[in-house]
C-alpha cells in the first residue's frame, strides 16, 4: 500500500548542519502548493488504483507555510487521491512556528500526526548550529499541540552536538521523556560536505564528538527510552505501543512511495526517481504539464544491498525467507555466510528465519551492515 511524501523546501533560515534541499523566502509558496497538486494529478496512474494509506508532509519546514496554503494542499490531494485509506497523516513543525490555532487548524483539517524537530533542550547547543528556537518554546509547542487535540505526536532529537555533553545530552532526553511524545526520532549529528557546520570544523571552529562519547550517548538514550516504555523498533526510532511511524515503516518494508515537489524521491519497487532539487525548475516545468526527473532502475545488487540496510535497521531484522523468494538462493547463503560470525559472537541473532541486530549488533550496526551486503 503506497505512501505519498510531499516535500516543502521552505526553511526561515538555514541550519548549520543541513544538507537537505530547501530555500528561504515563501514568494513562491502558493504557486509551489499548486504545482504539487498537478504533479499528483499527473502522477495519478503510477499507484495503479491502489489506495493511499499514509500522506507524510515533510521538508524543510511545512510549518512555514501559512495555515490557509496547508488547507490548500490537503483539500487539492484530497481531490485527485482517495485519501479516505489514510489512516496517518503527519505534518513536519518547527517549534517556533507552533501555536495552538495553528495546530488546531491542522487538525481540524485531517493532520492527526505532528513531527516537530526539537533538536536538543539546551539553549546553547541550539544556538551552535543554528536552530532559531528555544528549548522553552519547543516546551511551549508541545503544550499548544497538546492543546490542540493531537493526540500523536514524534519529537526528533540530534546527539554530538557542538558544545554537549554526556550530562546535557542525559538532561535533553529526560526533559523529553517528561513531555511523553508517542515517537522520538534521534540521530547522531553528522558533518555533511558543503554545509555551515563542514566549514567550521574544517576551520577548526567545531569539534566532532569523539566515538566513545557518542556510544555513551546513545546507550543512555535506548536505556532510558526503553524504561520509560518505547520500543526501539528501528536503530533511530522509538515508540510508545503502537505509535510507530507507519510511513516511514513503509521505506523500511520495501513498501513503494510517491514523492512530490522538488526534490522528492519515489520508489516503484524497482526504480528511483528525482524530482529536480530546485523550486522555481519544478514549478515552471509542472506549470507546463512536464514532469521532469530523473530515473535510475535499480540493479539486482542495488536492491539487495538497500534491503539488507533498510531491514537490518529494524527491530524485526531481515525475513531470509523473503530474501529467498526475491533474490534467489545464492543471496540467502551470502547472507548466512557473512552473518555467521556475528551470530557466534552475539552481535546478530536469528530466530526462525529472521536475523536482526542484537543490543551488541546495534553499537556496530554500520559495520555489520557492510559486511552482509553482496
Ligand atoms: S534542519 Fe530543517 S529547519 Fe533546519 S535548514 Fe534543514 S530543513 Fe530547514
Amino acid at each position: 500500500m503506497p505512501g505519498v511524501y510531499v516535500h516543502i523546501p521552505l526553511c526561515k533560515t538555514r541550519c548549520a548542519y543541513c544538507d537537505f534541499y530547501s530555500t528561504v523566502g515563501t514568494g513562491l509558496a502558493g504557486r509551489y502548493v499548486d504545482a504539487v497538486v498537478r504533479e499528483a494529478a499527473l502522477r495519478i496512474q503510477e499507484l495503479h488504483g491502489a489506495p493511499v494509506t499514509t500522506l507524510y508532509v515533510g521538508g524543510g519546514t511545512p510549518s512555514q507555510l501559512p495555515v490557509e496554503l496547508i488547507g490548500r494542499l490537503l483539500a487539492g490531494l484530497r481531490q485527485v487521491f482517495a485519501l479516505d485509506a489514510v489512516g496517518e497523516v503527519t505534518v513536519e513543525v518547527n517549534p517556533d512556528d507552533v501555536n495552538r490555532d495553528y495546530v488546531a487548524a491542522l487538525a481540524g483539517m485531517g493532520v492527526n500526526r505532528v513531527s516537530m524537530g526539537v533538536q536538543s533542550f539546551n539553549d546553547a547547543e541550539l544556538r551552535a548550529v543554528g536552530r532559531r528556537h528555544s528549548a522553552g518554546q519547543a516546551i511551549d509547542a508541545v503544550a499548544a499541540i497538546r492543546a490542540a487535540g493531537i493526540a500523536n505526536l514524534s519529537i526528533d532529537l540530534i546527539y554530538g552536538l557542538p558544545g554537549q555533553t554526556l550530562e546535557s545530552w542525559q538532561c535533553s532526553v529526560n526533559q523529553a521523556l517528561e513531555l511523553r511524545p508517542e515517537h522520538i526520532s534521534a540521530y547522531a549529528l553528522s558533518y555533511e560536505p558543503g554545509t555551515r557546520l563542514w566549514q567550521q570544523r574544517e576551520r577548526g571552529e567545531v569539534c566532532e564528538t569523539d566515538e566513545e562519547t557518542s556510544l555513551s550517548m546513545y546507550t543512555f538514550m535506548t536505556d532510558a527510552l526503553r524504561a520509560a516504555g518505547y520500543e526501539h523498533y528501528e536503530i533511530s526510532n522509538f515508540a510508545l505501543p503502537g505509535k510507530f511511524s507507519r510511513h516511514n515503516s513503509s521505506y523500511w518494508n520495501d513498501t513503494p512511495y510517491l514523492g512530490l515537489g522538488a526534490s522528492a524521491h519515489s520508489y516503484d519497487g524497482h526504480a528511483r526517481r528525482y524530482n529536480p532539487a530546485d523550486m522555481r525548475r519544478y514549478i515552471e516545468s509542472i506549470e507546463c504539464g512536464e514532469l521532469c526527473c530523473e530515473v535510475e532502475a535499480l540493479t539486482w545488487q542495488e536492491r539487495y544491498d538497500e534491503t539488507v540496510m533498510v531491514r537490518l535497521r529494524t527491530k524485526q531484522g531481515i525475513d531470509l525467507e523473503t530474501v529467498e523468494m526475491r533474490f534467489g538462493n545464492e543471496a540467502t547463503k551470502h547472507l548466512l555466510r557473512e552473518a555467521r560470525p556475528y551470530i557466534t559472537d552475539g552481535k546478530l541473532k536469528k530466530n526462525g528465519s529472521r536475523l536482526s541486530l542484537t543490543a551488541d549488533g546495534v553499537m556496530v550496526s554500520d559495520a555489520i551492515i557492510r559486511d552482509l551486503m553482496w
